[in-house]
């Protein structure tokens, strides 16, 4: 459908309500695949991660990896969701060459988490997102489209299988629809995935990176005319890899859907693919039933009964939801709306945090993390949680310079020390001889010269005009290397020039 034949957004919106219902996978971080040994290590050469249960090879037996489904309990309690006492996998049949098995082993009437609900936030309004389901599942293989142009199936000469990911642990979580959202649908829509990946990224579960394939996010969306209980056809837009296409791939399927209806005609219920280059959505194939798959309990594996002791554990390790963890930060911080978007966008958070448990205070940890050292990892095409230095350590470089033991700029040689491996600051200072001279003894000698050889300065100061100061407090510093406190050296040629 070309822009012009698509109906506006609020006509749309003056017809219809939009019901949308969201299905996000997301890639475990177990060092091993769901139901076997293999590693899931990101990046290794095609195959050689494999072993005959992940390649499905006859009489493989798969055995459930604990870890992750206990990361599946965590999620699943992050979201509200209820715990099955027992469950069970299920075959989902299908034929496709990434899955070697014939079959994807996942779970379907009996899914370890379920009955949930969370809140999200958009434009000041509250949104209930109701959760159907958090359910564990092996991802596939990969295929790799050979010999055209544009690495799709439709150009290529050949294709090529690598069947590394077959096996890696996925958790599927689906909304319940969701209503009442109006014309902000697709707003709610990519608040909740954002939502998700801050959640399940303070889990610590999954790295979630939508770039990278490990959340990706399928956008069902159907148009309901005003005032009917009947939910019309919807489309299922597939594998949208950021918050951006989320959100744009809903609107333009509201605006196509709205003109298909408003035409009189039917939406087709189908699977779509979102156009990053065009905007635009094309279809798919149309969309299975449940019945296609020919479901049935999977044979090869035990049920799961997850002890209850087990889940009220992991449920004491559910950390605080994230957007309520920072408003408390923000506020206890006193930072600005602007800083703490900064350093969230920046990933400082935790690292500030760190070092404002250490002793520093947050605004000069802030300063530190989001000048300095952002600066540092930047240069070095790091993240700054990949630097070699540690709050605590940048909490003893502020100590030092709130004694007056360093200058900012001395401060920043010690970071540098540091970052470069030479231990803790206070171990750089003495090594370096970085301290400040502020013992009067010590700076005596210095000063007493510097007025020696300064004497027209020295009469100006006699004679009232105390601004000249600096220029001695200058030489001094100049006659130290800048290791001199300069509060101390003016106070001590004040009152040596007053005598
Ligand atoms: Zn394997």
């Amino acid at each position: 459908m070309t822009p012009d034949q698509l109906m506006d957004y609020t006509q749309v919106m003056e017809r219809f309500d939009p019901v949308v219902g969201l299905e996000v996978h997301v890639e475990l971080n177990t060092v091993s695949k769901m139901f076997c040994s293999c590693s899931t290590a990101f990046g290794a050469p095609p195959n050689t991660q494999t072993c005959p249960v992940c390649l499905g090879l006859p009489g493989s037996l798969p055995v459930v990896n604990a870890k992750a489904v206990e990361s599946a309990i965590r999620i699943g309690l992050a979201l509200n969701c209820s715990i099955a006492t027992w469950c069970r996998f299920a075959r989902k049949n299908y034929f496709y060459p990434d899955m070697t098995k014939d079959f994807q082993i996942s779970q379907y009437d009996e899914p370890l988490c379920f009955d949930g609900e969370v809140e999200v936030d958009v434009n000041g309004r509250p949104y209930t997102i109701p959760i159907e389901r958090a359910h564990m599942e092996e991802d596939a293989g990969k295929s790799v489209h050979m010999g055209g142009t544009t690495g799709r199936i439709q150009d290529a000469a050949y294709s090529l299988l690598d069947y590394n990911r077959a096996g890696v642990p996925l958790i599927e979580i689906v909304t319940k629809p969701v209503y009442g959202t109006g014309a902000e649908a697709p707003e709610v829509a990519r608040a909740y995935v954002s939502f998700l990946r801050d959640m399940i990224r303070a889990l610590g579960v999954s790295d979630v990176r939508m770039e990278q394939g490990s959340l990706r996010c399928d956008a069902n969306i159907s148009l309901m005319p005003k005032g009917s209980h009947t939910l019309g056809t919807r489309t299922e837009t597939k594998n949208l890899n950021s918050l951006r296409s989320i959100e744009k791939a809903l609107r333009y399927e509201i605006c196509r859907q709205g003109a298909v209806l408003a035409a009189g005609g039917t939406v087709k219920q189908e699977t779509r693919h979102w156009r990053e280059d065009g905007e635009y959505t094309s279809p798919g194939r149309s969309k299975e039933q449940a019945e296609d798959y020919r479901y049935f309990p999977e044979p090869d594996l035990v049920p799961i009964a997850p002890g209850r002791d087990w889940v009220e554990q992991l449920r004491a390790t559910i950390p605080e939801v994230p957007a309520v963890r920072l408003a408390r930060l923000r506020e206890t911080w006193g930072f600005s709306q602007m800083e703490m978007r900064d350093a969230v966008a920046a990933e400082a958070v935790d690292l500030i945090e760190s070092t404002v448990a250490a002793g520093c205070a947050p605004q000069a940890a802030r300063k530190w993390w989001m000048t300095e050292l952002l600066r540092r990892a930047n240069a070095d095409n790091l993240g700054l949680d990949q630097l070699p230095i540690t709050g605590i350590q940048v909490a003893q470089v502020q100590g030092l310079i709130d004694q007056g033991a360093l200058s900012d700029k001395l401060a920043r040689q010690v970071m540098d020390a540091v970052l470069a491996g030479e231990g803790s600051p206070q171990d750089i200072v003495a090594a370096r001889g970085l301290a400040l001279v502020s013992d009067s003894a010590a700076l005596h000698d210095v000063v007493a010269a510097v007025i020696a050889d300064n004497p027209d300065v020295a009469t100006k100061i006699r004679d009232g005009k105390v601004q000249a100061v600096g220029a001695l407090i200058g030489a001094v510093m100049s006659k130290m290397s800048g290791k001199a406190d300069a509060a101390k050296v003016r106070e001590m040629l004040l009152s040596m020039l007053s005598q």
